[in-house]
């Protein structure tokens, strides 16, 4: 349901003892559109990200994803409804091609192929051809088709980040969520980035992404959240974000 809500949180809540990095977070999430998570250092965004991925479970508080609750769902569950992300950190398997580490993300959908040979289960030639093509047709959608065969830990650090991305969209999701997907990345691939943000969101998935580049969040997106000690002080259109008294006392004005 284009322009309809695909996410919707509800006095989200999580706390690790006396430190509270979500209190009481509520927002919606518009299938489609490319959204913005921002705030300043320790915040709570990747704490929120983590409760929407499934990664931490909340203290409290409700996450529908479709209409279905799905709160305090374990991360492999809540990827199978079609919620993908990346981390902060890459997390590549350095060694292999840039090839199966999608084809690795794609397992979901992969019943036998890649997934049980690397299992040593009886696969089918059929299945794991078709899964390789879609892994490489992926690549290619976001210029890594030529770097396919190459092991990922020597492809340069933006194209690495970028395969991330790749990774995770190979699961086909509904909705990504991106965890700064630009750091470390140059401006020329900062710029390559919001390129390649807008495709996806123009292949029909909706995002969701955290990011301290205000050029890029404010490029590509089309909502804004912002998160300051727990809790969303403000979130709108990225124009009225950036003169927003609040969010410039918290966040922009630091810059
Ligand atoms: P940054 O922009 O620096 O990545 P952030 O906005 O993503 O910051 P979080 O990483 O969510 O912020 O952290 C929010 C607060 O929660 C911080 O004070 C952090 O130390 C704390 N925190 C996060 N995870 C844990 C944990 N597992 N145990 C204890 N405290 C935690």
């Amino acid at each position: 349901t284009a322009g309809g809500e695909i996410l919707v949180v509800k006095d989200l809540y999580k706390a690790y003892g006396g430190i509270v990095p979500v209190r009481t977070v509520s927002f919606a999430i518009s299938a489609g559109k490319v959204h913005a998570l921002i705030g300043p250092n320790g915040a709570g965004k990747t704490t929120l990200l983590n409760l929407l991925s499934g990664h931490v479970a909340p203290g409290s508080g409700s996450i529908r994803f479709e209409g279905q609750e799905i709160a305090g769902w374990p991360a492999h569950r809540v990827a199978s409804l079609g919620i993908a992300r990346t981390f902060q950190n890459l997390k590549l398997f350095g060694e292999l091609s840039a090839l199966d580490n999608v084809l690795l993300g794609a397992h979901r959908h992969i019943e036998t192929g890649f997934v049980a040979s690397l299992l040593g289960l009886p696969s089918s030639r059929q299945a794991e051809a078709s899964a390789r093509a879609d892994a490489l047709a992926l690549l290619t959608d976001l210029g890594l088709g030529e770097r396919a065969h190459e092991p990922a830990k020597g492809l340069p650090y933006g194209l690495q980040r970028r395969l991330e991305i790749a990774r995770a969209l190979a699961s086909k999701p509904k909705l990504l969520l991106l965890d700064e997907p630009a750091a470390g990345l140059n401006p020329q691939e900062t710029h390559e980035l919001g390129e390649v943000i807008r495709r996806i969101q123009q292949a029909g998935v909706t995002v969701l992404l955290i990011e301290h580049h205000m050029d890029l969040v404010m490029g590509i997106s089309q909502h804004v959240l912002v998160l300051d000690y727990g809790a969303l002080i403000a979130e709108g259109r990225p124009e009225a974000i950036r003169q927003n008294p609040k969010v410039i006392a918290a966040y922009l004005g630091a810059d």
